[in-house]
């Protein structure tokens, strides 16, 4: 089952990032040449240009206070957003409303019916809070785009992140808020951000909807395919309306931002099976964000795999 896929793409995604390696900030486009590779865009990849979100947007999950601080850094040009580990330049507040925008554009293509299916490279900043920026993450797009869905009456809203760490940002976002939260990580000794235990579950409305799936150091595909499924069974019993996939690719064995060991055939499982799952209980709404992945190589291959799997394109030859 497939059918039209939409890319979200701004030619400043190829442009500097949060991440302080300036090595990291060519997997976009790198991404990019590799679907074209591929030949997905002959196949019917499509390709959408995002505005940056306006501070309206961005206030409907971020505080006044926050965004002027934002903004004051940004003129600034220097220091630090987080204190230590997202170095702050001019121009980091257009950047972080375009991913926001793009995550908003993507959830939007897919409930409008204009695709089946999203991915916005540049999305899946889940550490940031509401007031705080936290491991190169300034804004929360996937929090700002529940919101947006709320808003446009989308009742029931499922999130599953297999980002290597924790997303705690979109956790503390929805604590008490019925979104389904299912987030599986590397959890222990010290490794960032230290959240993200199974008693950690909600509160109030959002009792229950917080699902943590913890993985030890050394985790690799078997253990984490297991832990993928009881997230899938979860997801599925809580039968949403739309299923949001924080793709993070820093579990992979060649990437040492974690201690997991997982293949690219573990992130080629999560896309299958979260794409199926889509089509059993969502009418096939699913849209795909970026997230954590520090080798530029290999998070372009895992997301042509993943892309392929859920577009049903064949691996042809290059684009004309
Ligand atoms: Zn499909
Ligand atoms: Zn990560």
């Amino acid at each position: 089952m497939s059918g039209a896929v939409g890319l979200v793409w701004h030619e400043r995604f190829a442009g500097r990032g949060f991440v302080p390696r300036r090595a990291s900030w060519s997997r976009y486009a790198l991404a990019v040449s590799s679907f074209a590779d591929r030949g997905f865009f002959r196949q019917g990849l499509r390709v959408f240009g995002t505005p940056p979100a306006g501070d309206d947007e961005l206030a409907s999950v971020h505080t006044a206070a926050y965004l002027r601080f934002l903004r004051e850094l940004d003129g600034r040009g220097e220091g630090f957003v987080d204190g230590a580990q997202t170095p702050a330049y001019r121009g980091m507040y257009f950047r972080g409303a375009l991913a926001v925008g793009g995550t908003l554009l993507a959830t939007r293509l897919v409930t409008g019916g204009t695709v089946a299916h999203a991915f916005n490279p540049a999305g899946g900043l889940h550490h940031a809070h509401p007031d705080r920026a936290s491991g190169f993450c300034i804004f929360n797009d996937i929090a700002v785009a529940v919101r947006d869905l709320r808003a446009r009456g989308v009742r029931r809203v499922a999130i599953l992140d297999v980002d290597a760490h924790h997303g705690d940002g979109t956790q503390a976002i929805f604590w008490d808020e019925d979104v389904l939260v299912v987030s599986l990580h590397e959890h222990g000794a010290g490794f960032f951000p230290g959240t993200g235990g199974t008693d950690e579950t909600g509160i109030g409305d959002g009792a229950g909807c917080t699902l943590n799936l913890p993985l030890a150091r050394g985790t690799s595909n078997r253990a984490f395919l297991r832990a993928l499924d009881l997230a899938l069974v979860r997801i599925g019993g809580y039968r949403p309306e739309i299923l949001l996939v924080q793709f993070g690719t820093d579990g992979h064995a060649d990437d040492r931002f974690s201690h997991l060991e997982l293949s690219d055939d573990a992130y080629i499982a999560v896309a299958e099976r979260a794409h199926a799952l889509a089509h059993d209980v969502c009418g096939g709404a699913l849209v795909m964000f970026g997230g954590g992945g520090y080798v530029p190589e290999t998070v372009a291959r895992v997301w042509t795999s993943a892309l392929g799997t859920i577009g049903g394109f064949r691996m042809l030859g290059r684009d004309g």
